[in-house]
């Protein structure tokens, strides 16, 4: 069985006055196997943040199913699925989404915290990981004094500490110019290379053409 199963999912949004609908994904069927490297390409609107969402349990599908790991996430409960996405999975989005009162250290550190890991166990999760996405020398600053390529980085320290079955990634270089996009991609290359599954949807071609495998989407079709 592969880690991500995807079939026949399909996502309608209804207007809240029961007027227009827009089938934003047309039964989507894919998998992903453990330690793959995929893209999601599409153009603007063809539903790659409407599919991760449903990926991520963070939206429910009109139909289909998506199974993580042989778990059908629509069996999840409601009051579960916060934990679920905390302990299982990894988001990295293009605007970094970091706390700006708390500094990088803390940022990385709190789905930890939340999952009432010990400060011995965070600190020796921190380090080595801090070390190899190159922010050791950073971890005291706040978001506000570094960089762009910095804060995202710090961003993906703050997706892997938890060891997530899945790191996904929404347009993760959207925001960053063209020195921290390489730099962001051959982060990710280094991170699968160690074994992390990572799903990232984007519009680059040039984000895409660093994973070893390319879904595109079109009108809501793979
Ligand atoms: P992408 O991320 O590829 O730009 P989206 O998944 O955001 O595409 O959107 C796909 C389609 O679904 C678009 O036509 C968009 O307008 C529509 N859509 C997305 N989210 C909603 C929503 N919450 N309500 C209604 N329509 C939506
Ligand atoms: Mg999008």
């Amino acid at each position: 069985m592969s880690l991500l199963e995807v079939s026949g999912l399909s996502k309608t949004y209804t207007t809240r006055f029961g007027g227009a609908k827009v089938e934003a994904l047309k039964s989507v069927t894919f998998s992903v196997e453990s330690g793959e490297y995929v893209a999601v390409m599409g153009e603007s609107g063809s539903g790659k943040t409407t599919l991760l969402n449903l990926l991520a349990a963070l939206d429910r599908p009109t139909g289909g199913t998506v199974l993580l790991g042989g778990q059908n996430l629509a069996e999840i409960p409601e009051e579960r699925a916060a934990a679920f996405r905390r302990d299982h999975l990894g988001f990295v989005f293009q605007d970094f989404s970091l706390l700006d009162t708390f500094s990088l250290e803390d940022n990385i550190l709190l789905p930890l915290v939340l999952q009432g890991k010990s400060r011995c166990e965070m600190k020796s999760r921190l380090v080595p990981l801090a070390d190899r996405l190159g922010i050791s020398g950073l971890l005291k600053k706040y978001p506000y004094e570094v960089s762009g390529g910095q804060k995202q980085r710090a961003a993906v320290a703050r997706a892997l500490i938890t060891r997530p079955q899945v790191l996904f990634a929404d347009e993760p270089t959207g925001a960053l110019d063209s020195g921290s996009t390489e730099e962001l991609l051959r982060l990710f290359g280094t991170v699968n290379g160690a074994g992390q599954t990572i799903v990232m949807v984007t519009h680059s071609v040039r984000a895409a053409s660093c994973a070893g495998r390319v879904l595109f989407l079109r009108d809501g079709a793979v």
